[in-house]
């Protein structure tokens, strides 16, 4: 591979042009606006070249053109994540764009699931949904099966089935040689492992195996209140989450929603406190679970028995790009004087959501066969999300988020979610004490550090 100072910005694009053809594209090219942008506007990113491929061959040509002209690669499927990649150097960084590549099959007789490397969660709910299947996908549809798989993966099943890291069983990686690579407990085992949570610091995943669960409904839905009432239904959700059991994944969350004509009535303009979530039981005993919050007479009570693939609905995340920043921590326990906080703190406008979500369980076990990272150091993760407007208040976007998790110092532990992280923190307590052994990892699969991610990890001794 050539070192940067060999070889000029002009020809490394001669090269790649000649390479690849028009499944790349350079800055001065009026499709470079296009292609770089990522879900979350917020980050402006602007890489050397953006890559299209069309296939797991081509990401192979990808790669190797790449590194071959002394260029790093950067795996993104969506953006969700890009304000963490932006605080890389992506001037030298070939931006391989995986949108084209999306695609499911599901086989029946092992309760799994093949899925092409930039697909998203909606993409496995629709393959998933005629079977009577569901997966362990997150609270939005177009966030990338990768992405959120490989950085931890939280549920409104984690507490009953763990986090959806550990549902993978297999990835097919494009390696910093060019390789396509089969990584999975019986081959390529110290990298499969290292994947499983360093993500795109070790390749281009092309696709991957995962784990279904056979459910065709869930019990499911939201209460929800007037924000004026956040004192005593925070009170009573971490009293209700103390004792719930595995079966119940929940979040509380208090909105400050804008008057936006998109929106119903009796959301726009409004602040809200809203526990959501899902319940794994019979009707009877989810309507039993659920009646000390029904208690409280929320304004709106839908619960009830949905088709698994509505329950990606539930959370009321936005269905199209949108800015924002967000922050997170992670706490033990909820205690009074930490609910009185999320109370307070939720109040700040500046936020648009101001979230607990509710883990533990099968969530915070670690599993012996599990990867770099397979659970969470804790039972709540508290998070802050703002949707700054335009680009001139991402600062005070920002300054809003580290407030309200400043709030929270002195009960959170040091660790936190790979998935949750927006950049602006240190992503080494994500990784907790697989760190080593993942820059070890790195070392050996990647020594020249080609892949740039949004959670990196550098190769030891670099
Ligand atoms: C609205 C919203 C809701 C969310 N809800 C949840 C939730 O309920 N639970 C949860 O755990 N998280 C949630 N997240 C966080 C989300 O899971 C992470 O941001 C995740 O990393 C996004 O993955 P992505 O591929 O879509 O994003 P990208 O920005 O495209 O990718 C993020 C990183 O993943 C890696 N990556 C992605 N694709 C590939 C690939 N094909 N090969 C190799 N590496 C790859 C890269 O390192 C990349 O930098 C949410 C985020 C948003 C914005």
């Amino acid at each position: 591979m050539a070192s940067i100072s060999e070889t000029s910005l002009d020809d490394r694009a001669t090269a790649l042009r000649e390479a690849l053809g028009s499944r790349v594209v350079f800055a001065h090219e009026p499709e470079y606006d296009v292609v770089r942008a990522p879900w979350n506007p917020t980050a402006d990113q602007r890489p050397f070249a953006v890559a299209t491929p069309q296939s797991a061959e081509d990401v192979v040509a990808i790669v190797r053109a790449a590194t071959a002209t002394g260029l790093r690669v950067a795996a993104q499927s969506t953006g969700h994540a890009a304000p963490g990649l932006c605080e890389t150097d992506l001037s030298d960084v070939v931006l391989v764009r995986l949108g084209a590549l999306r695609g499911v099959t599901v086989h029946r007789a092992t309760l799994t699931a093949t899925v092409l490397g930039g697909s998203h969660w909606n993409d496995v709910l629709d393959a998933t949904a005629p079977h009577g299947f569901t997966a362990l996908h997150g609270s939005a549809g177009d966030v990338s099966v990768v992405g959120y798989s490989l950085n931890g993966g939280v549920s409104f099943f984690a507490r009953a089935h763990g986090l959806g890291i550990n549902a993978v069983r297999s990835v097919e990686i494009v390696t910093a040689d060019g390789s396509l690579v089969r990584a999975s407990a019986d081959e390529n085992a110290d990298l499969f492992w290292a994947v499983r949570g360093g993500s795109g610091s070790f390749g281009v995943v092309v696709s991957l195996e995962i784990d279904l669960l056979p459910y065709a409904d869930v019990f499911a839905g939201m209460l929800l209140w007037d924000a004026s009432h956040t004192p005593e239904v925070a009170r009573a959700w971490a009293e209700w989450t103390a004792s719930a059991p595995e079966s119940v994944t929940s979040t509380l969350r208090v909105l400050h929603l804008p008057p936006l004509p998109e929106l119903p009535p009796f959301l726009s303009g409004r602040s809200l406190v809203v526990i959501d979530g899902a319940v794994l039981e019979t009707d009877a005993r989810a309507d039993e679970l659920l009646q000390p919050l029904r208690d409280l007479a929320p304004e709106m009570d839908t619960f009830g028995r949905i088709p698994a693939a509505g329950l990606v609905h539930v959370h009321m995340d936005p269905p199209q790009p949108t800015p924002a920043v967000t922050r997170h921590c992670i706490l033990g326990s909820l205690s009074d004087e930490a609910v009185a906080a999320f109370v307070a703190a939720s109040e700040d406008p500046a936020l648009f959501v101001s979230e607990v979500r509710h883990v533990g369980g099968a969530a915070s076990r670690p599993v012996p066969t599990g990867g770099a990272v397979s659970a969470i150091a804790g039972d709540y993760v508290v998070h802050a999300i703002a949707v700054p407007p335009v680009p001139e208040v991402v600062p005070a976007a920002r300054a809003a988020a580290d407030t309200f998790i400043e709030r929270f110092a002195p009960w959170a532990g040091e660790a936190l979610v790979l998935t949750f992280l927006d950049g602006g923190s240190d992503r080494a307590p994500a990784f907790g004490a697989s760190l080593d052994r993942l820059r070890a990892m790195k070392a050996e699969w990647d020594p020249r550090n080609v892949f740039a991610a949004a959670n990196p990890v550098v190769p030891a001794g670099g």
